[in-house]
């Protein structure tokens, strides 16, 4: 193994590597077309018995692996949500691995526990949420839903089913037919099971029509059936459509249900007071997330959750073994029981190093910037004769499709899509990926990786153009 000469050495290389990387990382194929096996062909099949030189373990990383990398951090990535990450994150994430600290309670390392709710105090903040919520970071938003789901079934069943296990399962959990899958998912390991997940209709625009909420609701009731929690969207994934949370919020507080709200994505948006308006009806809503490390620049993994009732939270997890007794208990915040694992990485500190280093107003700027990148890209769609805008924009992905004059036939016209985006995705000058509105084969076109700029964005609606034989 390396020694403290070695590694500075290395080190150095490394950061000289991951520079250049970064600086040339629009001119790679943005997304890897090797075919399944390519890889696990090249790794030997047993491990080697004696010492590798790194050098020789750094080569492979880039002769071996490169190849098979997708490039999330290209400007020219504009597919599923971005996993942005930025220089100050970076920096942070060196540190935190030096550190290698494990964040469980307050006692293995109060500048990580401190710093935590200090930051998620200023997010909270930054994004117009009230005072009376508290916040953790938790990995991902599939993790912070599945607690708020545990949190609810443990407040309905005043903390039975923790004890008991569930002794009937007359429950019911609402969300809308365009919600994330992790919900889905969350329903199914909290041990409700997939069919007391009730999917309520969307509107036009693809937000939860919270009159048919309400009637599955009361419908439910009347067949004895206990609602537990409705999740609300701000910003589904198929294309951006914002719930109307304070109808759901009005909903939520008459039947007395846990209302958790998803913005994995557009909360980072909320950071901009002209998008404040998603949360009108925050004061009824139990708990929120969203992901850093999606749009704030933020390495994953990173998902700020807050919740109102932090006590009901912690009494959902909490567990006190002899060994994790500490005399500060009760005075601190000890965040393994603020959700599912014990050990914890110090993430706050990447949060600090972005948030300080870009400042509010830099992040601000940023945000605005791929939204404005976004309308002009979307005017363009407008205008042109032979593309369509599926569903109004929200925020900064498009939803569109190729649409020629002549062509009526949908089925058609899907096909082609899927031709369109299989023949862009192959040459690696961008990435976009693809979801089904209403049947209709959509592209979805997110304009919003940390350093995408007007050209490439313009050069990628270009080759979109040409992909279909237009003339740029
Ligand atoms: C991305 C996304 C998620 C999942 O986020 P993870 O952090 O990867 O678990 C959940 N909900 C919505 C709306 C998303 O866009």
């Amino acid at each position: 193994m390396i020694d403290s000469e070695e590694f500075r050495k290395q080190a150095h290389a490394f950061v000289d590597w991951m520079a250049d990387y970064l600086e040339n990382v629009d001119s790679y194929p943005v997304k890897s077309n090797l075919k399944p096996g390519d890889i696990l062909n090249k790794i030997p099949e047993h491990p080697p018995v004696y010492p590798e030189e790194m050098d020789q373990i750094f080569n492979d990383f880039k002769d071996i692996l490169m190849p098979g990398i997708t490039h999330w951090q290209s400007p020219n990535f504009f597919g599923y949500f971005p996993a942005n990450s930025s220089y100050p994150s970076l920096l942070a994430e060196m540190l935190t691995s030096t550190l290698g600290a494990q964040c469980m309670i307050w006692e293995t390392s109060p500048a990580a526990a401190e710093l935590e709710e200090k930051v998620l105090n200023w997010i909270k903040d930054m994004i117009g949420l009230p005072n009376e919520f508290h916040g953790v970071i938790q990995d991902t938003a599939s993790t912070a839903s599945l607690v708020a789901l545990l949190t609810a079934r443990e407040k309905h069943s005043e903390f039975h089913i923790n004890e008991q296990g569930f002794s009937h399962n007359k429950f019911r959990i609402y969300c809308s037919t365009e919600t994330h899958s992790s919900i889905e998912k969350a329903v199914k390991i909290a041990g409700f099971g997939r069919q007391s997940l009730v999917k309520i209709k969307v509107d036009e625009n693809f937000r939860m029509d919270p009159v048919a909420l309400k009637k599955a609701i009361e419908k439910d009731i009347k067949d004895d059936f206990f609602p537990v929690c409705i999740f609300a969207t701000l910003g589904t994934t198929g294309s951006t459509a914002i719930d109307p949370l304070d109808k759901i919020a009005e909903i939520a507080s008459e039947y007395e249900t846990w209302l958790h709200v998803d913005a994995a994505y557009a909360g980072t948006a909320l950071l901009l007071d002209e998008y404040k308006w998603m949360i009108k009806g925050i004061e009824k809503v139990d708990s929120f997330v969203f992901n850093p490390h999606k749009w704030m620049f933020t390495n994953f993994d990173c998902s700020a959750y807050f919740v109102k009732d932090k006590d009901t939270l912690i009494n959902t997890f909490s567990i006190s073994p002899e060994y994790l007794k500490t005399k500060t208990q009760g005075e601190v915040n000890n965040y393994r029981d603020w959700g599912i694992q014990l050990g914890r990485r110090f993430r706050a500190l990447k949060l600090w190093f972005v948030i300080r280093n870009f400042g509010v107003e830099g992040l601000k700027e940023k945000i605005r910037c791929h939204i404005t990148l976004a309308k002009e890209m979307e005017q363009q769609i407008i205008d042109s004769n032979n593309f369509e805008m599926v569903t109004p924009r929200t925020l900064n992905l498009l939803c569109f499709r190729y649409k020629p004059k002549n062509i009526k036939d949908n089925g058609k016209l899907n096909r082609l899509n899927e031709e369109l985006l299989h023949k862009i995705n192959s040459g690696g000058q961008a990435f976009l990926t693809h979801t089904k509105l209403n049947g209709i084969y959509t592209l979805r076109m997110v304009i919003g990786q940390t350093n995408v700029t007007k050209e490439h964005v313009q050069k990628t609606w270009e080759l979109i153009r040409n992909s279909v034989g237009e003339d740029s």
